[in-house]
């Protein structure tokens, strides 16, 4: 079934009295577990995208149905649910929490959800485990490697229990064994169900997804879905 379907979608900023199209009119439609890399060159509105597939950003024009619900028809509250409900937003720059522990960290987007401290503590140390960082929970985040911090981050996507997992460029920061373990652990994560969207200017990681969307110019030029032999493991 559908999980995400942009249907004409535009943004438009306003520069002075010119408007920029950051995005044309996206039509794309995500089946649940699919694993999708966007791509294309620096300014084609892959970011835009993302941030309004992720609810943090709402188109100028078009629908944006996320499972079956009208995007621009939801409340902030609404908003606000879906993002810390549905989705789970991984960044180049890992945006954790640089004075907090690994734990305190995968905690925080269970902070607004009305259950005991104990159990926020058990949760996340759960998605700890699943990124192999149980050993690392009291570690503040500036005392992690690139690749440990972008696992703390993965954990704390986990830990709403999203279906959706999306990724802006999640590997830009890291070299070149480390995006490897990453990747492998975004093809677990896949396998375990997972629908994964990752932007990318990366070959490699478009190698890894199974559908490849290109943009130019804020519009899809391309969209390919790779055959079972065509893909690389
Ligand atoms: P990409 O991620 O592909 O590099 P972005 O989505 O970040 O592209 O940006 C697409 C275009 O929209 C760029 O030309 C960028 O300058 C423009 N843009 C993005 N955000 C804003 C903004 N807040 N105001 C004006 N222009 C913006
Ligand atoms: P990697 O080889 O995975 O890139 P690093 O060489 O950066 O990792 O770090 C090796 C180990 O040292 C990691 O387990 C990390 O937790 C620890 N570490 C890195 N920086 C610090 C620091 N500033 N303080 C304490 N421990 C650190």
């Amino acid at each position: 079934s559908k999980v995400i379907q942009l249907n004409e979608i535009t943004k438009h900023y306003q520069m002075g009295d010119q408007t920029f199209k950051a995005l044309d009119g996206i039509n794309v439609d995500i089946d649940e577990n699919e694993y999708v890399a966007i791509i294309g060159p620096s300014g084609s509105g892959k970011s835009t995208l993302m941030n309004i597939i992720g609810c943090l950003d709402t188109p100028t024009s078009g629908e944006y149905h996320l499972k079956d619900k009208l995007v621009e028809k939801m409340s902030e509250t609404e908003l606000a649910q879906q993002r810390n409900k549905s989705v789970g937003f991984i960044f180049q720059s890992f945006n954790l929490l640089p004075r907090a522990s690994a734990l305190e960290n995968v905690m925080q987007p269970l902070v607004y959800r009305f259950i005991p401290q104990s159990e926020r503590q058990k949760q996340a140390l759960e998605s700890l485990k699943r990124v192999g960082l149980e050993d690392k929970i009291h570690h503040l985040s500036n005392q992690l490697s690139g690749g440990q911090r972008q696992r703390v981050a993965i954990a704390r996507a986990l830990v709403t229990k999203p279906h959706i997992l999306l990724g802006d460029e999640p590997t830009g920061n890291l070299d070149s064994k480390t995006t490897q373990d990453i990747m492998k652990l975004f093809d677990e994560l896949h396998e375990e169900g997972h629908t994964i969207i990752l932007v990318t200017h990366e070959q490699e990681i478009a190698d890894h997804c199974h559908r490849v969307i290109r943009l130019v110019d804020g519009k899809v030029v391309a969209d390919t879905r790779k055959k079972t032999e065509e893909r690389l493991h």
